[in-house]
């Protein structure tokens, strides 16, 4: 049995955002001394969408390049920036998708607690209490609002800091934020949510709270693609999606979706959705998938084709094969006599 930490406190509605001015102010001590530290995804540079003109002077704002998903390199550049201060933030906010929001609640633990954060990447690394952090999902699906890991790639692995330290104190959901994100980008980030969900269920890791949130958050996904689109629902989704996942296991799609991204450099859900839509033997929900793929008029490319070599084959397939967590969730305990590296590459040439 598991003691499932959750976010304390969250804000949900159009214009929402407005609280964050006396969040940050209520944690500031000191009117001259205490900052806060936010990490914006930088397609909000220069873009007016956001006020922030009541920030102070000593606070620090990192637009953060997403270009690339977080990698410890970049997360470990940040955070010494912000040690270059004086003291510490009294606060931390991550503004974007799952990558800002991860690189916030990664630099809120490594503020606090010493060495690189390639050290943390694991399970309960982490020891030290972090900074006060708030989580404001600008684009909704991966769930990082409400998870208690924060995905970084590595120089070797794709891994996430899982810690009750990674978790946000509060989060703030605006379904107005949502208005930029161009659709495909939507629909691949949205697909994470759904993708977690299925992964969850057919999963041998779960219980009673993460089937009831992963059952009702893929039926407001399906609701909202196949039916009428709601910002404000898919940001319900998406945390519902986040808290179920967070007390299970993602599954058979996530490994070969890493093995694809590191291999081939593929954003997470855009790797997800290649992934998922070759895997109908597994997971019966491909077919709604592929379904919300017709109506947005998405076409996935075909990634493994022939300029890929057998030893990229080769090391997507062990990159796959390293996830041992979420292949017991989907196979049992003895998922190697049942999930073969023929079998991986197999459903790799399919993608
Ligand atoms: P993202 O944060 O990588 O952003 C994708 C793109 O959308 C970026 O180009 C960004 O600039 C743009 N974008 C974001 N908000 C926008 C807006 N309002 N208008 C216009 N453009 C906008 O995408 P994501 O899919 O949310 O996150 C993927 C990352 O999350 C990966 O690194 C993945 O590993 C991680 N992840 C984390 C968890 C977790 O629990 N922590 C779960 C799943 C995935
Ligand atoms: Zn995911």
């Amino acid at each position: 049995m598991k003691n499932s930490k959750m976010v304390q406190y969250y804000y949900l509605g159009r214009g929402a955002i407005s609280h964050l001015q006396e969040l940050l102010d209520n944690k500031r001590a000191d009117e001259e001394k205490s900052f806060v530290v936010l990490v914006i995804d930088d397609y909000f540079e220069n873009k007016n969408i956001l006020d922030l003109s009541y920030l102070k002077q000593q606070d620090l704002i990192i637009y953060a390049d997403t270009r690339e998903e977080p990698k410890t390199s970049y997360v470990d550049q940040l955070t010494n920036l912000v040690k270059t201060k004086e003291h510490l933030p009294v606060a931390l906010v991550g503004i974007g998708g799952g990558s800002a929001m991860d690189i916030a609640k990664a630099i809120s633990v490594l503020l606090t607690n010493p060495g690189p954060s390639e050290e943390y990447q694991g399970w309960d690394l982490v020891k030290n209490a972090p900074i006060y952090k708030i989580g404001i999902p600008t684009i909704a699906g991966t769930g990082a609002e409400f998870t208690r890991t924060a995905v970084l790639t590595g120089p070797t692995k794709k891994l996430g800091i899982n810690s009750d330290h990674s978790v946000f104190d509060q989060v703030i959901l605006d379904a107005d934020l949502l208005k930029t994100v161009p659709i495909d980008q939507f629909v691949y980030t949205a697909m994470d949510c759904y993708v977690h969900n299925a992964e969850s269920l057919l999963g041998m890791i779960n219980d009673s709270m993460t089937i009831a949130l992963a059952e009702k958050a893929s039926e407001l996904i399906e609701e909202i693609f196949l039916g009428e689109m709601d910002h404000e629902k898919l940001l319900v989704a998406s945390s519902m999606g986040g808290l179920a996942v967070a007390n299970s296991s993602v599954g058979i799609c996530h490994p070969l979706s890493y093995g694809l991204s590191i291999e081939l450099g593929l954003h997470h859900g855009y790797a997800i959705c290649i992934a998922f839509n070759q895997l109908d033997e597994y997971y019966p929900q491909v077919k709604k998938f592929k379904e919300i793929l017709k109506k947005y008029n998405i076409v996935l490319p075909k990634v493994i084709n022939d300029d890929i070599t057998d030893e990229q084959l080769d090391r997507m397939a062990e990159a796959t094969l390293k996830n041992e967590k979420p292949l017991s969730n989907a196979f049992g305990a003895d998922w190697k006599n049942v999930f073969s590296k023929e079998k991986v590459i197999e459903l790799l040439k399919k993608m």
